[in-house]
């Protein structure tokens, strides 16, 4: 499992194809929310498949420098890999393979203002992938984490200590951090939620 503790780690990681099935699901869905990272995953993609070129002495020949600068200066409409025209959905195309149908008849385990929905994953990927809903004000105990954990917000806002957390917004908490996120706003919010196992 190749998962960065940084945003940059992980979106090289995934166009290199190095994440495990759970993370990748939750960058390529962020992926759909968020035009920066799709930028930057482009970049990524492009410089990856010219490390894969043999480089001559000279350096990048003139075509391939272009491909590096259109890349640099792009903002492609499309990611590869990612159905762009089902995003506008209420959640985003990539998670619809893990999810049941319709969403409303899923059974949610609440506790409270909590309720979480846990999604399937191949057995060779360790961990816990689960959709969470918090109502308004609701927030998650205080707790560590054994490896990465990776939360995406899909509706709402999350604050997470100093930090508050859009839709398409991707946080990252490695063994180190011990937070207490919490609902941001009025209406609660919904995230995607990965916490590896150590
Ligand atoms: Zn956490």
């Amino acid at each position: 499992m190749t998962e960065g503790t940084d945003l940059d780690e992980l979106l090289i990681a995934h166009a290199a194809g190095h994440l495990t099935e759970a993370a990748a699901l939750v960058v390529a869905t962020h992926l759909c929310l968020c035009r920066e990272s799709r930028r930057r995953y482009r970049i990524y993609e492009t410089l990856g498949g010219l490390l894969l070129e043999d480089l001559p002495p000279e350096g990048l020949a003139p075509d391939r420098r272009a491909r590096v600068m259109a890349a640099l200066g792009e903002d492609p409409p499309a990611v590869t890999g990612i159905d762009a025209r089902r995003c506008d959905n209420p959640l985003p195309a990539p998670l619809a393979p893990y999810l049941p149908a319709p969403l409303s008849a899923a059974e949610w385990r609440r506790s409270g203002p909590l309720a979480e929905l846990p999604l399937s994953l191949a057995r060779s990927c360790r961990g816990r992938l689960r959709l969470l809903r918090l109502g308004p004000g609701a927030g998650v105990p205080s707790h560590g984490h054994a490896g990465i954990e990776l939360t995406l917000v899909l509706e709402g806002r999350l604050r997470d200590g100093e930090r508050v957390l859009e839709v398409g917004d991707l946080a990252i908490a490695g063994p180190a951090i011990v937070h207490a996120p919490c609902a941001g706003g009025a209406q609660g919010c919904l995230c995607l939620l990965f916490a590896q196992e150590g």
